[in-house]
């Protein structure tokens, strides 16, 4: 079996389920294969079966002329390969409303998955920043924040220096 490529926006997508193990065909490179996304795909056509090798290598994208996330939903950052390579080449994930995607120290964060406060209370410190702009108090999270609820959180974390940041959307 092979190993799933590696993603440096979404470095864990089987730990996120954004990509989950099944066996079944490929809809882009037509090959049987043991793991599929399960994340979203924005294309003309509808396209369920998309294996992580053909988001890796672009394939996907390329022959859809579809992304796995919203390029106007995305934090600024330095260099515009990092959109291409995020948009074209990497797993996204499904939010409540439209995903949107951090950045950090001029490059995108990476998606670390879905949280509630438990989840985050050993890292609140990062978050602060993101927290008081989201117009919630500790309390307020401590109290409705909880992962699968009304309102989630969606973590992320600076492949440079490391700090955590935080997006909440509600259903
Ligand atoms: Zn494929
Ligand atoms: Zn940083």
């Amino acid at each position: 079996m092979r190993k799933i490529p590696f993603f440096k926006y979404h470095p864990e997508p089987l730990k996120t389920g954004m990509i989950k193990k099944e066996t079944t065909t490929c809809e882009v490179c037509e090959k049987e294969i043991d793991y599929i996304y399960n994340g979203p795909f924005y294309a003309e056509e509808e396209v369920s079966d998309i294996c992580p090798w053909c988001i890796k290598d672009g394939k996907a994208s390329k022959e859809f002329d579809g992304t796995f996330q919203d390029e106007d939903s995305c934090d600024p950052v330095d260099k515009e390969e990092y959109v291409d390579e995020l948009i074209h080449r990497t797993p996204g994930y499904g939010g409540w409303q439209q995903e949107y995607w951090l950045s950090h120290c001029g490059d995108f964060c990476s998606f670390e998955g879905f949280v509630g406060w438990s989840e985050i209370e050993g890292i609140i410190n990062d978050l602060e920043d993101d927290i008081s702009e989201s117009g919630f108090t500790k309390d307020d999270l401590q109290r409705i924040l909880v992962n699968g609820g009304s309102l989630q959180g969606y973590l992320f974390k600076c492949n440079i220096c490391g700090k955590y940041r935080i997006h909440f959307d509600c259903d």
